[in-house]
């Protein structure tokens, strides 16, 4: 079956949809910004259209194993819809998010803008409330990075990558357990927060990164954030240069964006790096409970107001949000 030629006829004009494009073209498409919108997100699309083959070729399950039609299942996955325009044809998504460029974008940086968006604005329509709570906005990622002994051949990589994405392994730990999840956002003191795990890994090198970032709101501003995430990750701390916190001040969609776009961006190496580790990773999870995103605090705006101590009456009644975790 021939890939849809999928035409672009707009562009999402909000700038969570802006958030969610330029966190996965940034890594994808160097100097994105000077290309037309549809150009740069048709190029991610053959990038994704090829990387969806290899995945198959290397025996990624979830399509070698479609239950009614593994060719069909792969047709899907090319063709996922592109994040942030409006596409003519009407395709269905391929709901892979942790290696999807346009899925990613979708449950990860729009989720994430809008979780936040939504806490600060109160919800789209009817009407936005203009000023966001007196809170401070917070990005942070801190990573793992997970090796083998130079010398060990690839096939014993992928098959420790693939191990440790089962129970028991490191990396299943890291993004399964509940308080390991939530520990930078105990650690900020956060209202509210959306986070995710992003998995990668180098080129060439035999190491894998385990990023866990996220977006969050802190309602008693203070110095020295990063010294009390280091802190409360305790002995399973990544080493002190791969923690990354940045304050960006009162909640904008300006820094909403430039928030999303620094900790909530696509992992590269899963479209470009070697396929074995990628279907590893994608399989060991397969089974796993384990959601990409989790969201913390109140389920409104007017909710995150009386947390924090402020007067609700500024809120609109009928702001509520979905939340969940
Ligand atoms: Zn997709």
């Amino acid at each position: 079956m021939p890939d849809l030629a999928l035409e672009v006829i707009g562009v999402r004009g909000p700038v969570r949809h802006a958030a969610a494009r330029a966190a996965v073209l940034g890594p994808l498409v160097p100097g994105y910004g000077s290309l037309p919108v549809g150009k740069a997100l048709a190029r991610v699309r053959r990038y994704w259209q090829v990387r969806a083959v290899q995945l198959y070729t290397a025996g990624w399950s979830k399509v070698v194993a479609a239950a009614a039609d593994p060719k069909l299942a792969l047709w899907y996955l090319r063709n996922c819809p592109p994040v942030g325009v409006l596409v003519r044809q009407l395709t269905r998504r391929c709901t892979q998010p942790r290696v999807c460029p346009f899925c990613w974008g979708r449950e990860v940086a729009l989720a994430g803008f809008s979780f936040l968006e939504n806490l600060c604005y109160g919800p789209p329509v009817p009407h936005p409330r203009q000023s966001p709570p007196p809170v401070e906005l917070v990005a942070f990622s801190t990573r793992r990075r997970l090796g083998l002994a130079a010398g060990a051949s690839a096939d014993r990589w992928v098959a420790a990558v693939r191990a440790s994405a089962r129970p028991g392994g490191v990396i299943r730990a890291l993004v399964e357990d509940r308080a390991v999840r939530r520990a930078e956002v105990a650690a900020l003191g956060a209202a509210a927060a959306f986070v995710t795990h992003r998995l990668s890994f180098a080129p060439a090198g035999r190491q894998l990164w385990v990023d866990r970032c996220g977006l969050a709101l802190v309602p008693r501003p203070a110095a020295g954030y990063r010294d009390r995430v280091l802190a409360a990750l305790g002995p399973a701390a990544p080493r002190p240069a791969d923690v990354k916190v940045r304050a960006l001040g009162r909640p904008s969609r300006r820094n909403l964006f430039d928030a999303t776009r620094w900790a909530l961006y696509y992992p590269r190496g899963m479209m470009f790096h070697p396929p074995g580790p990628a279907v590893a990773l994608l399989d060991g999870l397969a089974e796993a409970r384990v959601r990409l995103t989790a969201r913390y605090g109140p389920r409104s705006q007017k909710l995150l107001f009386q947390q924090i101590g402020e007067d609700t009456r500024l809120c609109d009644p009928e702001d509520v949000s979905p939340s969940d975790d």
